[in-house]
C-alpha cells in the first residue's frame, strides 16, 4: 500500500483536482489519499476562530456562508450530474450546520482545532463524492477515528497502527481510500491538529502505521529544490536526499516540507517522493535512508529568529553556568536552536519567543543579556558537508553582509549562518552564486 498526499494548491480548485484524479487512476496499487484543505480555506477558518473568540455572530454567518458558496461553486463545476450535485450539497449543508454549532460554543482550543480542520473534512467529502461519480470507488476513512497521535512531537505510531488497521479491516469495499491530512486525536481523545502544514506529517504517520511501500507528496513544484526559488534565480530540484537531509531542510525553513514530515519514516526504510502534480513526469526528490552523493546539497532560511546574548564576567572559568542558562530556557519550554560560545559570553538562538519576556528577566538576575530580532537562519546541507572542500566559499560571505553567528561541525551534515533579516536574500543568492554555480567537483 502507498501512502499519496496533495496539498492545498493540488486540492485548491476544479481544474486541478481533475489533475488529482488522473494521478489517482493512472496508478493501480492500493493506496490511502491524504488531503489538504482548499488553498486559502484553512486561512479563512483561522479569521473564522477570531470571530468565534469575539462572539461576532455576524462574522461568523458571512464566513461560513462563504466557505460554503466556495464550496458549493465547486460541485457545481466539478459535478455533471444535477442529482449527484443536490445530494453533495445537501451534504455540504449539514457539515456547515455542524460547523455552526461549534462556532456557538466558548472559544477553546478544542473549538479552534475542530474548526480549523474542518476545510479537510469538506474536501475529502466533496472529491471523494467526484470520484464515485464518475465510476472511481473509493472509501473516506474519518482521520478522528484513527489519528491519535498523544504528542505532535512524538506521535505514538503504534496506536495509529492498532486503530488504522481496524478501520481498514472494516472497510474492504475498496482499496482506495481517502482521508484527511491535518486532524488528529490528542492523548485525552481530543480534536487537535498536527499545525499548519501539518497533512505532509500526517502522511508519513499514516505511512510508518501500514508500513507502506511509499509515500509520494505531491505539491506544486518540482521537488526540493537547492535554494530558495522564491528568492534566487536558476534553483535545481534535487534528485536524492537522505532522511538527515530532508529534514535538517524541512526544520530549517524548506518550506516545501512540514519540519516534522520525515520523523515517522526513519528508520524504517520507507522512502519518501516529493512530486509535481503540474507535471507528474518529472521526477521530483526521493529522500530514502540512502546517500548517492556526499556533500553540499541544498541551502535553507529560516525567518523569525531572535538573537539572545547572555555576557558576564562571572561566567570566566565558572562550572555549571550554561546548565543555569540551559535550565531557564527549559523551564519556560523554549527549545535553542543555535548557540556559540566564548569564554565570558554565550550567543544563542530562539524561535519562540511567547517567554522571552521571563526568560530575560530571569537570567538578567545574573548576567547581562541583549537581545536581537528579525533574524534568519541560513543553513548549508548535505551529508558530510562539513567535509566538503568547497564549502570554504560560504565564509567569502564575511566579506560582504555582517553574519551574527556561525555554527560549524555541531552535525556534519548541516553549517549554520545567523543573518539579520533583511540580508537574508543577498546572502542566498550569494551562497547560491558561489557554490552552486561555479562548476566544482565534490570532493569529500
Ligand atoms: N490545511 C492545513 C494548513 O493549511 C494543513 C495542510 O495544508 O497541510 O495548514
Ligand atoms: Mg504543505
Amino acid at each position: 500500500m502507498k501512502v499519496l498526499k496533495f496539498g492545498g494548491t493540488s486540492v485548491g480548485s476544479v481544474e486541478n483536482l481533475n489533475k488529482v484524479k488522473e494521478i489517482l487512476i493512472s496508478d493501480t496499487e492500493d493506496k490511502i489519499v491524504v488531503c489538504s484543505a482548499m488553498s486559502g480555506v484553512t486561512d479563512h477558518l483561522v479569521k473564522l476562530v477570531e470571530n468565534i473568540k469575539f462572539k461576532d455572530i455576524e462574522a461568523i454567518t458571512r464566513n461560513l456562508h462563504k466557505l460554503e458558496s466556495k464550496h458549493s461553486d465547486v460541485i457545481d463545476d466539478l459535478i455533471k450530474e444535477q442529482e449527484i450535485r443536490n445530494e453533495l450539497k445537501n451534504g455540504l449543508s449539514t457539515l456547515i450546520t455542524e460547523m455552526f454549532e461549534i462556532s456557538s460554543q466558548t472559544y477553546s482550543e478544542v473549538v479552534n482545532s475542530k474548526i480549523i480542520t474542518y476545510g479537510e473534512t469538506i474536501l475529502t467529502y466533496i472529491f471523494s463524492g467526484f470520484l464515485k461519480s464518475i465510476g472511481v470507488s473509493n472509501i473516506v476513512l474519518h482521520a478522528k477515528e484513527f489519528m491519535f497521535v498523544d504528542s505532535v512531537e512524538n506521535p505514538n505510531i503504534k496506536k495509529v497502527s492498532k486503530n488504522l488497521h481496524k478501520v481498514l479491516d472494516n472497510n474492504t469495499q475498496s482499496s482506495l481510500y481517502i482521508t484527511q491530512g491535518f486532524v488528529c486525536r490528542n492523548k485525552e481523545g481530543q480534536i487537535s491538529h498536527l499545525k499548519r502544514g501539518g497533512s505532509d506529517y500526517t502522511s508519513t504517520i499514516i505511512a510508518a502505521a501500514i508500513q507502506a511501500s511509499e509515500v509520494q507528496i505531491w505539491t506544486d513544484i518540482d521537488g526540493l529544490h537547492n535554494n530558495d526559488p522564491r528568492y534566487v534565480d536558476d534553483t535545481q530540484p534535487i534528485s536524492h536526499l537522505t532522511y538527515n537531509e530532508a529534514a535538517e531542510l524541512a526544520y530549517f525553513g524548506a518550506k516545501i516540507l512540514h519540519p516534522q514530515t520525515i520523523s515517522p519514516v526513519v528508520g524504517m526504510d520507507i522512502p519518501v517522493l516529493l512530486k509535481n502534480t503540474f507535471d507528474p513526469e518529472a521526477s521530483g526528490t526521493i529522500i530514502s535512508n540512502k546517500t548517492y552523493k556526499k556533500g553540499l546539497k541544498a541551502i535553507s532560511a529560516k525567518d523569525g529568529i531572535t538573537a539572545i546574548k547572555i555576557k558576564s564576567n562571572r561566567m570566566l572559568m565558572a562550572h555549571g553556568y550554561l546548565r543555569r542558562i540551559f535550565e531557564v530556557f527549559d523551564s519556560f519550554h523554549t527549545s535553542i536552536d543555535m548557540i556559540t560560545t566564548s569564554e565570558i559570553a554565550i550567543s544563542l538562538t530562539i524561535d519562540n519567543t511567547s517567554n522571552l519576556d521571563k526568560i530575560v528577566n530571569e537570567i538578567e538576575n545574573y548576567a547581562e543579556v541583549t537581545v536581537e530580532q528579525d533574524h534568519s537562519i541560513i543553513c548549508i546541507v548535505g551529508e558530510s558537508v562539513i567535509n566538503d572542500k568547497n564549502s570554504y566559499k560560504l565564509f567569502e560571505i564575511l566579506n560582504y553582509i555582517p553574519v551574527r553567528m556561525v555554527s560549524y561541525g555541531g552535525s556534519n551534515n548541516n553549517i549554520s549562518i545567523l543573518v539579520d533579516t533583511k540580508d537574508k536574500i543577498p546572502t542566498l543568492r550569494f551562497l547560491n552564486e558561489k557554490l552552486f554555480q561555479v562548476p566544482h567537483e565534490v570532493v569529500v
